[in-house]
Formats: C-alpha cells, sequence, structure tokens
C-alpha cells in the first residue's frame, strides 16, 4: 500500500509525509473521521513509508518491508481490530504490549489500533500506560469513528489528524472498481454514502437503495395500523444492515427540513422519494425530535451497545406514531 494508491486524504497525507521528511513523527497519532473512509489504508501506507528502503516522498511498493507489510507479515507493523462481537479485547493489548518489549533494529515500527473507541475502560487504562511512556523507534495510531468517546487522558497524548469524508469522485471511482456502474445505483449510493466508501459499497451491495423504499411510511406512522407496525418493527429488526437503514431514515427526515426551509430538491439525498417527503406530516420540531430518536435507536444497537433490536425499533415506531418522543430508546 503506498500513499499514490489511497483516493481523497491529500491534505492528511501531506501532513504525514511533512513528519517523515523532517524526521518528526509523532509518537502517538489519532486518526479520526467516519468510518470506511480509508484511515486504516493510510496507517498501513504510513507504516510502509517509514519502513520502505527507498522512500522518496512514498513507498516503493516493491522493495522487501513494502511487501511483507502488503502481506501484513512485516514484524514492524502489529495491528490489533475488533473481534466479531464488535469489542476490541483486554488481552489482545496485553498482547502488543508484550510485543513491545522487544525493540527493533530497522525502519520504524507502526502499532495500529482500530477501532480505540471499542475498547472498555480497563483496556483504555493499559494502553494509557504504554502511551505514556511510548517504547522508542515506535509509532502507534489509534484509529477511531468516535473519538469523543476515548478517554481526555488518552486523547491528550496523541497528535490527531481528522479525515475528511470522501468526495463524491472518490466514492465514484471505489464503486466503478468494485463493478458498480448502473448510473442510478451509482447516483443514490454515493448520495446515500454521506462520503464513506464502506457505507456505499454496503448500499450497492445490500440492496439498501430498494429496501429502504418498504419502510418509507417512517415519515407518515399516522396512517399505518398496529398490526402493521408491529409487522414493520418485526421485519426491519431483522435486516442485516438495520444501522444502514436508520441512517436513511435521518437523511429523510433531514431532507424533509430541506424542503420546507426552500432549499433546492438537488440538495436533497431522497430524491427518489420526493412524493414520500411531501407527505410527511411531522412539524419541524417534530422532525428534530425524530432524527435524535433514530439516532439513539441506532447507537442503541451498535457496539459496543446491546440493545434488544426487535424491542429498541418497536420502541422507535411506537413514538413516532403517537408522537410520543421521551423514553422511546430501550
Ligand atoms: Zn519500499
Amino acid at each position: 500500500m503506498r500513499f499514490s494508491d489511497i483516493l481523497g486524504h491529500k491534505r492528511e497525507i501531506n501532513l504525514l509525509k511533512r513528519g517523515i521528511e523532517r524526521n518528526r513523527c509523532a509518537g502517538t497519532y489519532l486518526f479520526s473521521g467516519l468510518e470506511g473512509i480509508g484511515k486504516r489504508l493510510v496507517a498501513v501506507a504510513f507504516a510502509s513509508a517509514l519502513n520502505c528502503e527507498s522512500y522518496s516522498g512514498d513507498s516503493c511498493g516493491e522493495c522487501t518491508p513494502c511487501l511483507q507489510i502488503a502481506d501484513r507479515a512485516h514484524p514492524n507493523l502489529l495491528v490489533a481490530e475488533p473481534d466479531d462481537g464488535g469489542t476490541l479485547k483486554i488481552d489482545l493489548i496485553r498482547e502488543l504490549k508484550r510485543l513491545l518489549n522487544y525493540t527493533t533494529d530497522r525502519g520504524r515500527r507502526v502499532v495500529i489500533i482500530d477501532g480505540a473507541h471499542l475498547m472498555v475502560r480497563a483496556t483504555s487504562s493499559i494502553l494509557l500506560k504504554t502511551l505514556e511512556e511510548p517504547p522508542p523507534n515506535t509509532t502507534i495510531i489509534l484509529i477511531s469513528s468516535k473519538p469523543h468517546t476515548l478517554l481526555p487522558t488518552i486523547l491528550s497524548r496523541c497528535q490527531r489528524i481528522n479525515f475528511s469524508p470522501l468526495k463524491e469522485e472518490a466514492i465514484k471511482e471505489i464503486l466503478r472498481r468494485e463493478g458498480f456502474t448502473e448510473p442510478e445505483t451509482v447516483k443514490m449510493a454515493c448520495r446515500l454514502s454521506c462520503g464513506s466508501a464502506k457505507k456505499a459499497l454496503t448500499v450497492a451491495r445490500k440492496d439498501i437503495i430498494k429496501k429502504r423504499l418498504d419502510y418509507a411510511s417512517i415519515l407518515h406512522m399516522d396512517g399505518v395500523t398496529d398490526s402493521e407496525l408491529l409487522d414493520m418493527a418485526e421485519r426491519l429488526s431483522r435486516e442485516e444492515h438495520l444501522d444502514e437503514l436508520l441512517e436513511g431514515f435521518k437523511t429523510l427526515l433531514r431532507d424533509v427540513v430541506l424542503l420546507r426551509t426552500g432549499q433546492p430538491e438537488k440538495k436533497l439525498v431522497n430524491t427518489d422519494m420526493l412524493d414520500t417527503i411531501n407527505r410527511c406530516a411531522y412539524s419541524t420540531e417534530e422532525l428534530f425530535t425524530a432524527y435524535s430518536l433514530v439516532e439513539k435507536t441506532r447507537e442503541s444497537i451498535l457496539p459496543p451497545n446491546t440493545a434488544n433490536k426487535r424491542l429498541a425499533v418497536e420502541a422507535l415506531l411506537v413514538s413516532l406514531k403517537e408522537r410520543r418522543w421521551q423514553g422511546s430508546v430501550v
């Protein structure tokens, strides 16, 4: 992985390059920004650049360290990532600390801790001791889409690089490389992605574009019967990508506000749902509250939180139908 292989993030990469060229890399970085925009790719390209045998503004991609880093087989690259349950296990961080006791004689060691916000407090405390006394010739990179949830003592020890969402052109190119060329799919995946390549690919691969149309009645729950509501909650809670669908609801609610405040249609995300958006019965105040409820529900089902999906979705839909705006998140 070379810096030049990465789409977007020119500003962020230039900051890292300047550090290499001045021989002033930080001991600890925090790469923050939306999930699925390439923070980890940049971290690996950085590791490659720091260990390349013929670095010249970028790693060569061909020397032994570059090839080993590409294969995740170089001893100077250590990566900790969340397990399938979405937590960063304490044993993993302990093992990293043990490996850091060994010195490195060539290049610079890079430790990537992906999903740093998924550490429980006890794990964070163990890591904190390492950050307080970082081993020599080592750079630790914490990656997080929720940096505000990290301990202030960790934040204060990191040089933070905030990654911007990807531009539409970059998302289009990533979709094209993965074989998505149908214009309507590309257009809607870009709009729903909010600048995240991961999200754009999920939307395109999992048919989120069509699925979200099935749940459009979230904008006019008044007309939904109780049994329809329970049926919808059941179906929705079983969706593999419930979090993406809830994100989609947020964009719908936002679109209603934009349209009511006189914004042009081209600024909307859900341009294929104009009729639904126009028929929305919520007041503007209710829209903001609904947006916040949908987000709270989404947060409650994502790791490390473990709310019961069925109950959380049911409570959300009941609140929207009855315009009962409090206490809906299980
Ligand atoms: Zn190289």
